[in-house]
């Protein structure tokens, strides 16, 4: 039996321990990416933020420059002179309140006024406001004493009276050498805050003592970002620049913000731009996250290739199993296919055995049947010239008789008819090598009247010698038949020499009646005997040869089976029956012919 072909190995899921185990150790390759996706992202957050706080300092120092030298520039005007001149005259303060409210219009400025050298404001542009700096004393701020220094009076701070922030830029009014007061622009610069808008980073200006003055976030404003010295305190507490006089300190988490700053010498203010950290944590942790996918992807890419590899490996293990049952088996086959060929040669050989055997038993059997066929026809050769050898001898006989009584005519007439029954042995002898040879003649027309006279002629002593009738029923025209003339009388001497033969077993009255007719098939030709008729075995074995129910010395049993044989070789046939009156009928049906010339036969000398 053939061994079974191993099952093949189901695919098997891939190592996901191992590949845990990968991700694992490619894992730690995410902390550099984090790291330069940060710095990439901080990197360029702060070359953005850069852009935006350049753009507000321009912006912060575009406002500032724009007032820097008006007082300076307004000094010199008259009637601010004249009001300073003239304290007293209400039309020339009046004047100077109306030229600054013109000028304050004019120039966007919050406020501009005039202050006296004791730090009184004489004029106002808002002198007609219920928050009118008119009457009030700026001595104790910075700048007053700055500008009456004869410099550029420079101030952040709270309006006292207004509580509004401002800029506050002074420079002293001269007259000649002398100062005889000085002129301040307020600036406001709430609205710098308000044009910051609501973007994730954050604005705080810090002033020199790193107190928030202007932010975009209203909880960081006037908080301090560093602790302050006691010189600073002391100062803050002089010039009162904030609502409070000992701000509170801003707790910034360092790592919450990414901070940029810008100073601002001319003012000593610091702008700073903070900038969520938030802002790069989110692209930080997408890039991480694409990252990571990427890397499950490639993770579960491997996995998949050495589940391919480990499959492929499977099955061609596998294959190489199912070559090697294979082989084996067709090993198997080959030894089994090996040993029924040596067995079928064997066989084959003695076939050719048996084979040489069965030719030498043909021969012997073709040698025993050339010596069968040998018999018969010797058998058949002189029952067919036992015949006229009888008559020759009756003839001779006769002749012998005749010329005793000196009957020459009569003893030559004998001796014709035995030189004519010699050339019919002769006929016979060699219509039998013939028809031994199978070269029979073929068939030609031949008249059946003059045919049927001769065969009884032949017997026609012998005949009459047993007393039997004859009974003709003949027609006179000649009916002409397929047949060769020799073989025709052959067969019709040996069925009338049957007849008479069976008539001597009957006391007579014996009758013979010959009859023939033309058919629609040919012609038939009746030959009835009023004999014991065919015994049963007689009827069924006849036309076989040597069947006889005569003595050895009267038949041969050659007869009837040399008639069918002829008659069949004519194409016609012969008949065998008993009448129903008694006595044997025998029926040849001879196939029709054209009237043919001669009414000798050519054959028999041919
Ligand atoms: P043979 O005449 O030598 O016996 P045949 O072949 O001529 O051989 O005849 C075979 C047999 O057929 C005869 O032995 C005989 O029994 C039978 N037979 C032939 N003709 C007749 C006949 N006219 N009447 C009765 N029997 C016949």
């Amino acid at each position: 039996m053939p061994a079974s072909l191993p099952a093949p190995t189901l695919p098997r899921r891939p190592r996901w321990r191992s590949l845990a185990l990968l991700a694992v150790c490619l894992a730690p390759l995410l902390w550099p990416i984090q790291h330069l996706a940060e710095r990439y992202y901080r990197s360029e957050l702060a070359s953005q933020n850069r852009q935006t706080l350049d753009l507000y300092v321009a912006n912060l120092l575009g406002i500032l420059h724009r007032y820097e030298t008006l007082p300076q520039i307004l000094g010199g005007l008259p009637p601010l002179r004249e009001a300073l001149a003239s304290p007293r005259s209400s039309a020339a303060v009046d004047a100077a309140n109306h030229l600054l409210k013109r000028i304050a219009e004019q120039t966007g400025a919050e406020v501009v006024y005039l202050m006296n050298t004791t730090g009184d404001t004489l004029a106002a542009s808002n002198w007609d406001q219920t928050d009118s700096f008119v009457g009030r004393n700026f001595a104790f701020r910075p700048y007053y004493r700055d500008a009456m220094d004869g410099r550029l009076g420079r101030f952040f701070g709270l309006g006292t009276t207004s509580a509004k922030r401002g800029y506050f830029f002074a420079a002293a009014v001269r007259e000649g050498e002398q100062t005889i007061g000085a002129l301040v622009v307020k600036v406001d610069l709430d609205h710098t805050e308000r044009l910051w808008g609501k973007t994730p980073e954050q604005l705080a200006v810090t002033d020199q003592y790193g107190v928030v003055i202007l932010t975009s976030r209203p909880d960081w404003r006037y908080r301090a970002t560093r602790p302050m010295s006691d010189t600073e305190r002391s100062a803050v507490e002089a010039t009162l620049p904030y609502p409070t006089r000992a701000p509170q300190q801003l707790a910034l988490a360092e790592t919450a913000w990414l901070t940029q700053n810008r100073d601002i010498s001319e003012t000593g203010w610091t702008v700073n731009l903070l900038a969520p950290y938030s802002l790069v944590e989110r692209p930080v942790r997408s890039a991480l996250a694409a990252a990571a996918g990427a890397l499950l992807v490639l993770i579960l890419a491997l996995g998949l290739a050495m589940q391919r590899r480990r499959n492929y490996l499977d099955r061609i293990a596998f294959e190489g199993r199912a070559r090697q049952q294979l082989e084996l088996r067709v090993a198997e086959r080959t030894g089994a296919l090996e040993r029924l060929n040596s067995r079928l040669k064997q066989e084959v050989l003695e076939h050719e055995h048996a084979q040489q055997k069965l030719v030498q038993a043909q021969d012997e059997l073709v040698q025993a049947g050339k010596l069968s066929a040998l018999g018969t026809m010797s058998a058949s050769i002189s029952h067919e010239l036992n015949q006229p050898l009888a008559a020759i001898r009756s003839y001779a006989e006769n002749a012998e008789v005749l010329l005793d009584h000196q009957r020459t005519e009569e003893a030559r007439g004998n001796l014709k008819l035995i030189g004519e029954l010699t050339a019919r042995m002769a006929s016979i002898i060699a219509h039998l090598r013939a028809f031994a040879r199978r070269d029979h003649h073929a068939p030609e027309s031949v008249a059946l009247q003059p045919a049927i006279e001769d065969a009884l002629a032949l017997l026609a002593k012998r005949r009459r010698a047993m007393g039997v009738e004859l009974v003709r029923d003949l027609p006179d025209a000649p009916l002409w038949v397929q047949a060769g003339e020799t073989r025709l009388r052959q067969v019709l001497g040996n069925l009338l020499a049957n007849a008479l033969d069976a008539l001597t077993e009957k006391a007579t009255p014996r009758c013979l009646w010959i009859s023939a007719e033309k058919t629609a098939e040919g012609v038939t030709l009746c030959l009835r005997d009023n004999g014991p008729g065919f015994t049963r075995e007689a009827l069924a074995h006849a036309r076989e040869p040597f069947f006889t129910t005569k003595t050895r010395t009267q038949g041969l049993g050659l007869g009837l089976a040399i008639c069918d044989t002829l008659m069949r070789a004519l194409g016609g046939e012969l008949l065998l029956a008993n009448h129903p009156q008694g006595g044997a009928l025998l029926t040849l049906r001879l196939r029709p012919a054209r009237p043919g010339a001669n009414l000798q036969p050519p054959e028999e000398f041919a």
